[in-house]
């Protein structure tokens, strides 16, 4: 699952300026200078070698920051698709900050549900999950790269700079041109587990969650109150340390953070994520281990609710809490990802 099978680069780069449609659904290719992603078949004018990346599905690309190509569509699928659903799909182009519960797409002759296992069975993500990501793409896409987020929408022909605008400040409380002092910054960091969305305040780190997670825009709306700044793409010299942090970390080498933190919360979830921080490397806690930990051993669900507002996954280890009987129960990033952080602390434990 985190390192899915792609053919060899050059096979790839090769295939793209062929425009070979046997390699239709084996690579997406995304070109770092523009944020946006093709199919191999793409008729647009091919990018250089240098500036190309290659995912092996959309979901990947979407969380990676890249846009669908507007040209080739990769979102829209080889083979006949509803007109309704065509529709949709361009509709969420021309306004990628948009919306869309059930009752808007019954309105405009979907089934929800049917939806969702169309677009679980072909970008393994659900709809909804391609609206956030899309979301969450437009705000952050360009980030990677240092630019300033107006720069990129013009290079990028998007003839309209509000649609961009709009997803930006929705999501991160200021607009990318008018970025007041002081701010919070965020970027985007690499990990086996998926891309990651990081935040630092001057004091230290406030945020880190995975880019899928399901709850992130209200972790970011809910931060950016609590800070009392907007967000801001933008660099840190807290990401540089947090980064070297993660990659020993998942390099199974570094065994307890030292990069600080900036927890934001009322006095019982920061005790609680205090106490988090207390679990070793490796180890596990029940909710009512934690409870008491924490001083009050009747306050299980309130602890339980507390890690699950956790904004800094992985480094306050609110993964390393389990149901008493050893069952892992619930986690923001998903069952899988706590499950591969705990069997990888365990294997690492002796090292
Ligand atoms: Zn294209």
């Amino acid at each position: 699952m985190f390192e899915p099978t792609l053919p060899d680069p050059d096979t790839m780069y090769r295939a793209l300026v062929d425009k070979d449609p046997s390699f239709e659904g084996i690579f997406f290719a995304a070109v770092t200078t523009t944020g946006i992603f093709c199919r191999p078949t793409c008729t647009a004018r091919k990018p250089r070698r240098e500036n190309v990346m290659f995912f092996p599905t959309t979901r990947e690309a979407l969380l990676a920051g890249y846009r669908p190509c507007r040209v080739c569509h990769p979102m829209a699928l080889p083979g006949a698709l509803p007109e309704a659903v065509k529709g949709l799909l361009a509709e969420i182009e021309a306004d990628p900050g948009l919306r869309l519960a059930d009752t808007d797409l019954r309105d405009r002759g979907i089934d929800p549900a049917g939806l969702r296992r169309l677009f679980k069975r072909t970008h393994g993500m659900t709809f909804q999950g391609y609206l956030r990501a899309r979301r969450v793409g437009e705000a952050f896409g360009q980030i990677r790269h240092g630019e300033s987020a107006t720069d990129a929408a013009f290079d990028h022909g998007w003839e309209s700079l509000s649609g961009f605008g709009d997803a930006f400040r929705k999501i991160l409380g200021a607009s990318p041109t008018r970025a007041s002092s002081p701010v919070t910054t965020v970027t985007r960091i690499e990990t086996p587990l998926g891309p990651m969305l990081a935040g630092a305040s001057d004091a230290g780190i406030a945020l880190l969650e995975f880019a899928d997670r399901r709850m992130l825009e209200t972790q970011i709306t809910r931060l950016r109150r609590l800070l009392g700044t907007p967000l801001v793409p933008g660099s840190s010299p807290f990401f540089e340390r947090l980064a070297d942090e993660l990659r020993r970390y998942f390099a199974g080498d570094l065994h307890r953070f030292e990069v600080p933190l900036d927890l934001r919360g009322t006095p019982f979830q920061t005790r609680v994520w205090t106490v988090l921080l207390t679990i070793p490397y490796g180890h596990t806690r029940s909710y009512a281990e934690q409870a008491k930990a924490a001083g009050d051993p009747s306050a299980i669900r309130a602890v339980a609710r507390a890690n699950g507002d956790n904004r800094i996954a992985i480094i306050v280890p609110c993964h390393r809490v389990v149901g008493s009987d050893g069952s892992l129960t619930g986690y923001g990033g998903g069952l899988w990802r706590k499950r591969w952080l705990l069997d990888h602390e365990r294997h690492h434990l002796g090292s």
